[in-house]
């Protein structure tokens, strides 16, 4: 194969780069090809994340984040196109206020990655052209709003203006006090991360900064995100860490347990542990609250109780994300 790409868009070339060591487990797999996915969720990877799989402890578990299978297609009642209610909160193109006195911004549809269980893979959102404007003129009648979620999509595939110019109009702004960043780009797309550095370092300055990545398997951690996680929050950032609870990725303590430790490592506190919203095509990843449950009870036995995640999921209407008990 000539240059490996930054992003591959074909599986062809995404197994070929894993190489023949992952011969057997592909072979295992029932994956499918690009030509049998719906264009509206195609299949995206990086070569960063090809790598963490190449060096992962636990290939497989990151394999299946990432590789779509004919699992997709079984028909489960209760999975549905817009599991968390996304649609009827919508109160503007690109903001979705469903909780009290704060906001989060669909920054863009575009994502570092598509993973197969994705809560938003049916979901007909589109990236707004002017999302600076859009939000600034919103705030300007909600001066009520104190924190502004930047969530996506991934806000960090904006380029680094866009980004800026964003956070500028949220910045004029005098009662948001907390900014706050939703982003899997650390451990998918270090180098996107890297652009938006400068401009992240100065942030604490003006907000309080909130970044709340997304990782779900201890393999997924690396020099990089280290590196990333490092620079943040010495220059003043609180990071966070939201997973969902993957059926065959995440689901033994023993994982769950090296997660939490091995963010610690890197400066990120466990923040939730979410129960997979049912979105259309992912039933094959859902963990039943009673085996989640168990996990929560043995991981707490394990972990400094600041380390352990809370367990939650998303209600369709609810106030606030709801503790699964
Ligand atoms: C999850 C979510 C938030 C953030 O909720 P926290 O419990 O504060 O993490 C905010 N707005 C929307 C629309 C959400 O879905
Ligand atoms: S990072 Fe989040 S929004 Fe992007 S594809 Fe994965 S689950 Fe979906």
């Amino acid at each position: 194969m000539e240059q490996a790409p930054i992003v591959f868009a074909q599986i062809s070339d995404f197994l070929e780069y894993l190489g023949p060591d992952f011969a057997t487990l592909i072979a295992n797999t029932p994956f499918l090809a690009n030509t049998d996915l719906n264009p509206s969720f195609p299949f995206c990877c990086s070569r960063h994340y090809a790598d963490l799989i190449k060096n992962a402890k636990e290939p497989a578990a990151l394999l299946r984040e990432v590789l779509p299978t004919k699992e997709e297609y079984q028909d489960v009642p209760g999975f549905v196109d817009d599991p968390v209610g996304d649609l009827p909160a919508g109160k503007s193109e690109c903001v979705i206020q469903k909780y009290d006195k704060r906001a989060l911004i669909v920054t863009t549809a575009t994502c570092g990655v598509r993973c197969r269980f994705c809560f938003r893979r049916n979901y007909p959102f589109q990236s707004v052209p002017n999302v600076d404007v859009h939000v600034g003129s919103w705030l300007d009648t909600h001066s009520d709003v104190w924190e502004v979620i930047l969530s996506g999509g991934d806000p960090l595939t904006l380029s680094p203006a866009k980004f800026q110019s964003l956070v500028e109009a949220i910045s004029d702004h005098p009662s948001v006090t907390t900014l706050r960043i939703h982003s899997r780009l650390p451990v998918m797309r270090p180098d996107l991360v890297q652009e938006h550095f400068e401009f992240l370092r100065d942030l604490p300055a003006r907000f309080d900064c909130v970044l709340v990545s997304h990782v779900d398997h201890p393999d997924e951690l690396d020099e990089e995100s280290l590196n990333i996680f490092g620079l943040l929050r010495y220059s003043g950032w609180t990071l966070l860490n939201q997973s969902v609870l993957l059926k065959d990725v995440n689901d033994n303590a023993e994982t769950l347990t090296k997660l939490s430790r091995k963010l610690f490592e890197q400066g990120v506190l466990p923040y939730y542990l979410h129960q997979l919203d049912h979105a259309k095509g992912v039933a094959h990843y859902e963990v039943s609250d009673t085996r989640a449950l168990e996990l929560m009870d043995e991981i707490r036995t394990k972990l400094p109780g600041y380390q352990v995640p809370k367990l939650v999921r998303e209600i369709a209407g609810e106030k606030s994300k709801t503790p699964v008990l």
